[in-house]
């Protein structure tokens, strides 16, 4: 019988313990399994290649994210380069020109030392993916919506094109969450998560998660991960599990609260633009309502001239500055020295993100208190440069 999210997201793990009935699962800490004979190995003998509590998030994830299996890392980061590990020598990636800036880091990195080969291309620009798929890449790597601009790429699209070209299609789905995007019904091969952001949802976990289609990539991606040493914490694990829980409610109540925030900040005269996918002036916005559940709690916009970002970001009481997001906490950010600061100005300018540009990750906080503070915030920055 097939089951809904929210119930998968409230049944793994549940009612499962044989030792004392435990209904919530235990946290196995140990490091090691013992054998139950000799030449018996059990489930789990070792941490590093096997961990219960990670299990439980592994399937949990995976159920969520309809793969055929999940690999638990220790970061996001460590997510990514563990797909990295399943490509032939000198693969050539084809990545969308605005991911995430520490997948476009490990990727540059890798590249010097010759590992792969990459190639950034507008993915929405359906010429430059016809021309990079000529040039035989081995995988696809998509991220939608992007940060900070919240742009989206049609996953079924170019998955298909991906898929006809010979290629893998990764996609990097931490902005959405499972709960609101679904990249392997859409043709991804895998998906990729920070679970520092959405999943665990309490900003006091880093980790990692990569869901396959295919269950001997995820027998590969888990042997990788052993070999590598890079699979997630059970602490970690645990944590994450528990603030998975909860995903559907909070992320249903922070869209909620983005999309009420975003309209007010249309009508506002202190803003030049905002980026929000739900707003009707986003230009995938049909694009959006068809691929994703919900638009999503993550929003930009743009300070209109006289009104300065700095003095906007101290004037704010319920938003506190600083990077991640996805968490119960709102928070802002402000890309040109944050985020992107390691991008030259130029290539900044070019990408859309201009000094004006706040990005928000909207909280759980009252909508009320969220949106008469920027008002508020937005008024004092407007006033301080008149
Ligand atoms: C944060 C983030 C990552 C990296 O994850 P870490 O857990 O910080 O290593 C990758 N992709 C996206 C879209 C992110 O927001």
């Amino acid at each position: 019988m097939s089951e809904h999210d929210e119930t998968i997201a409230c049944s793994v793990g549940v009612d499962d313990d044989l030792g004392h009935g435990a209904v919530m699962p235990p946290l196995y800490l140990s490091a090691n399994y013992s054998f139950a004979g000799f030449n018996e190995k059990r489930p789990f003998d070792y941490s590093r290649s096997g961990n219960p509590t990670r299990a439980q998030l592994a399937e949990a994830i995976a159920k969520l994210e309809r793969g055929a299996g999940a690999v638990i890392t220790s970061s996001g980061m460590a997510a990514v380069d563990l797909v990295l590990s399943l490509l032939p020598p000198n693969a050539l990636v084809v990545v969308t020109h605005d991911c995430y800036g520490g997948t476009w880091r490990l990727l540059e990195a890798r590249a010097k030392k010759q590992q792969i080969r990459t190639a950034y291309v507008n993915l929405r620009d359906s010429d430059a993916l016809g021309a990079a798929l000529r040039a035989a890449p081995a995988l696809v790597w998509i991220e939608t919506p992007s940060n900070p601009l919240m742009r989206i790429t049609d996953i079924a699209a170019v998955a298909s094109r991906a898929k006809a070209a010979g290629a893998r299609v990764a996609v990097d789905n931490t902005f959405l969450s499972p709960a609101l995007q679904k990249p392997i019904a859409l043709g991804a091969d895998f998906v990729v998560h920070s679970t520092t952001k959405y999943l665990n949802g309490h900003s006091d976990v880093v980790g990692g998660a990569v869901a396959a289609a295919d269950a001997a990539d995820v027998t590969e991606l888990a042997w990788w991960a052993n070999c590598c040493g890079v699979t997630g914490a059970p602490f970690d694990s645990w944590l994450t599990l528990r603030g998975l829980r909860t995903l559907h409610v909070r992320i249903e109540r922070q869209q909620a609260t983005a999309a009420a925030l975003a309209a007010r900040l249309a009508a506002l005269p202190e803003v030049a633009a905002v980026h929000y996918p739900g707003l009707e002036s986003h230009p995938e916005h049909a694009l959006a309502r068809a691929q994703q559940r919900g638009f999503g709690a993550m929003l930009s916009f743009e300070l209109a001239p006289g009104v300065d970002v700095a003095a906007f970001t101290r004037a704010l009481h319920r938003f506190t500055l600083a990077e991640s997001l996805g968490g119960i906490e709102s928070l802002v950010a402000h890309p040109a020295t944050m985020t992107h600061a390691a991008m030259t100005p130029e290539a900044r300018q070019q990408a859309g993100i201009g000094d004006n540009l706040v990005r928000v990750s909207v909280g759980l906080e009252h909508p009320d208190d969220l949106i008469g503070d920027v008002e508020q915030a937005l008024k004092a920055a407007g006033r301080g440069a008149a």
